[in-house]
């Protein structure tokens, strides 16, 4: 059960500490706060763990702090979606918001290789109005001799070139938790010039000390990928970690999943799951069409697969494109083969608005159709 408190309750005034006292009383259950600090406003929710059913939501509702209480329904208490639960499902970041309106690409290098590629690449998003991109520095590869990114020593050149380009969130990997120390130390030593989200590849979806610590720290949103051999729920559930730790700035990114029955694709494209992911939780979604498709082909009409299923992703509502560029794929040190060029980039963006205006048109037909239903 979550009890909502008007924003900015006072938690030193005589009123809260009523409630408190009340919940407190409670056998069997605890009490968890959470917070959340806008630009305008801070958002105070008490989780109440243990046994919930018999507890009486009227009387709490009673208490003169509390807006409303929601009754989590199912799995994923706070990142879920439940009966008459309004709470909001996007958030903001160093400028940028996911979620509701908002759609953006996060276009970039699979993996930094050099100073050169990470300028080109984003002088090219600041020429085409990007304020986003995916840079990454730490790479978790399937072979040991395979090269495994640069890690800390590339984040300093990294940070500074976002500055200069103006990009404000860089999507980055991170595979084992002192990485988000050296990522904030290096934005630090920087002068914060960008910001970063972190991203829990799909390998990694189920390293729970990893999501727990990405959880506990609330300064970077976190872009978490879907397993690819695990079920839809045990994926929604790493979510869960994240934000029962306090991070809810959480999202989910559908990448495909691994079976041969999805050849010749890479995974197999899972991307009619952007609706159920957003029937099941609040979180924005994102796609993957890089690492669904795994390759440049095209389809006899001459469009890239990768487009193809991108556009299956946004037209169903998907809140973010996460793709891989390359200046020089031939050259690229990961995944070239699938990385598109940077010229291609703009086409990327035009393909994707037509999309994303087909899935306002279909918002725009359903609102029409429950007019006509009700009238
Ligand atoms: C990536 O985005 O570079 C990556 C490794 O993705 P995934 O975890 O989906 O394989
Ligand atoms: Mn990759």
């Amino acid at each position: 059960m979550i009890v909502i408190l008007h924003p900015d309750t006072d938690k030193s005034g005589e009123a809260y500490a009523k409630l408190l006292g009340y919940l407190h009383e409670l056998p069997g259950i605890r009490v968890r706060t959470h917070e959340e600090i806008g630009t305008q406003q801070v958002l105070t929710e008490l989780y109440l763990v243990g046994d919930t059913q018999t507890l009486d939501e009227s009387r709490i509702e009673s208490f003169e702090v509390v807006e409303r209480v929601v009754r989590v329904s199912r799995e994923y208490r706070i990142l879920g979606r439940h009966k008459n639960d309004h709470r909001p499902g996007y958030f903001e970041y160093n400028g940028v918001t996911f979620g509701r309106d908002e759609f953006h690409v996060f276009a970039g290098l699979c993996a930094v290789d050099t100073p050169e590629h990470v300028e080109c690449t984003m002088r090219h998003l600041k020429e085409h109005g990007q304020v986003c991109t995916r840079m990454g520095a730490y790479k978790p590869r399937t072979n040991p001799y395979s090269f495994q990114g640069h890690g800390k020593l590339c984040l300093p050149y990294v940070f500074d070139l976002a500055g200069k380009y103006d990009i404000r969130v860089i999507a980055m990997e991170i595979t084992h938790d002192n990485q988000i120390a050296e990522i904030q130390s290096a934005l630090e030593s920087a002068g914060n010039p960008t910001g970063v989200m972190l991203q829990i590849g799909t390998r990694n979806i189920q390293n729970f000390e990893l999501l727990k610590s990405a959880g506990r720290q609330r300064k970077f949103p976190v872009l978490l990928k879907r397993g690819f051999g695990i079920t839809l729920e045990e994926s929604l559930n790493a979510a869960e970690y994240l934000a029962s730790e306090g991070n809810r700035n959480v999202i989910f990114c559908l990448r495909g999943i691994k079976t041969s029955l999805g050849d010749p694709h890479r995974n197999l494209v899972d991307f009619a799951h952007v609706p159920v992911v957003k029937r099941m939780t609040r979180m924005p979604v994102c796609i993957d069409p890089s690492h669904s498709v795994g390759s440049r082909n095209s389809a006899p009409d001459g469009i890239m697969d990768i487009f193809h299923v991108a556009a299956q992703g946004v037209i169903t509502g998907a809140d973010m494109v996460l793709v891989d560029i390359h200046p020089e794929p031939a050259k690229a040190l990961v995944d070239g083969p699938q990385a598109l060029r940077l010229e291609e980039l703009p086409w990327l963006l035009d393909d994707l608005q037509i999309a994303r205006d087909a899935y306002k048109q279909r918002l725009a037909l359903k609102d029409k159709q429950r007019i006509e239903d009700e009238g």
